[in-house]
């Protein structure tokens, strides 16, 4: 009864004022605590600070004085002290009514394992009905440089071969300059970041070849574009930026008016005006690429510039130049 009067003491309270209810509530169970014969050592540790040791004392003379001091509810926080049975019989002595659901939860729950033990028992795992699984929807990017005109070309569909491929490869047939587009000798598959760095690079070839030459730039030799296939000119075995379509192979250029370039046939002499023009082609893809590999990296590139956008530093920063 005494339990009863608390919790409508706590309720009527708690209406008034929220906060100071809480306060009194701690009081009051600090007190009750004191004054009940129940050991609780959890709560004991938990409220070891001397101040709260002296409050719980001088609280417990105040409860002493006023015998009619109704029971508290235990705290919350207390759910997981040892005394965790005599809460149990504090609530249930307040809340007789409560219909104890959570018990015949857990009886339902095991029944329910054991029919699907014995379902999984009986029947025979291999019958697995085959169902039609539907086309993976595929994703892919727009590259800004098509949308843009910069290069001209068209999405291909995405390339998986092992290791090798990537999910929105292009195949580029010119490239824009001073606002006319210089042909590619043959279609390269690349991705949207090559295609990207390449219309500034040609742009300034064109230049170079109008200054040089006094003719533009009538179109880009190239050479390999996307290939799965290890790196060449390398002691290691790691996949060359050709098998992710991250780079092109440049054999050389021709002009408007016939003249040929050839990396092969004018790198050397480099006095002459095509070894001249082939080392600024190689100077400024330096800029525009990660990678730029020409004949001085190594024999397997003295017939090509090799250029990519791999990753060289820890930022992808770091440029590699030949
Ligand atoms: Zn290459």
């Amino acid at each position: 009864m005494m339990r009863l009067s608390l919790a409508l003491f706590a309720a009527s309270t708690a209406l008034v004022s929220p906060v100071l209810s809480q306060d009194v509530l701690d009081t009051m169970t600090d007190a009750v605590e004191q004054v009940l014969p129940r050991d609780r050592p959890a709560d004991r540790e938990a409220s070891s600070e001397p101040e709260a040791a002296e409050d719980a004392e001088a609280e417990a003379a105040e409860a002493e004085a006023d015998e009619a001091a109704p029971l508290p509810r235990p705290r919350p926080e207390a759910a997981d002290a040892p005394a965790a049975e005599d809460e149990a019989e504090v609530d249930a002595d307040i809340e007789d009514d409560a219909p104890a659901e959570d018990d015949d939860a857990s009886a339902a729950e095991i029944e329910a394992d054991g029919a699907e033990m014995e379902a999984d028992a009986e029947l025979p795992h291999e019958v697995v009905p085959e169902t039609e699984v539907p086309p993976e929807r595929i994703y892919q990017v727009a590259c800004p440089a098509m949308l843009s005109g910069q290069v001209e070309g068209r999405l291909l569909e995405p390339i998986s071969e092992g290791a090798c491929g990537t999910q929105s490869p292009l195949e580029i047939t010119a490239v824009a300059s001073g606002g006319r587009m210089v042909p590619l000798s043959s279609p390269i598959t690349t991705n949207c970041a090559m295609a990207t760095a390449l219309p500034e690079w040609v742009a300034t070839i064109d230049g170079y070849a109008k200054a040089m030459f006094n003719s533009p730039l009538a179109e880009v030799v190239t050479g390999t574009s996307y290939m799965c296939r290890a790196r060449v000119g390398g002691a290691t075995n790691f996949a060359s930026e050709h098998s992710f379509a991250n780079a092109i192979d440049v054999v050389g250029f021709t002009l408007e008016d016939g003249t040929t370039i050839s990396v092969q046939d004018d790198w050397l002499p480099a006095a002459q005006p095509e070894g001249r023009m082939l080392r600024l082609a190689h100077g400024a893809a330096c800029s525009a690429f990660s990678t730029t590999l020409g004949p001085e990296a190594n024999e397997e590139h003295e017939d090509h510039f090799h250029l990519d956008l791999g990753c060289h530093g820890a930022a992808c920063t770091a440029q590699l130049c030949e």
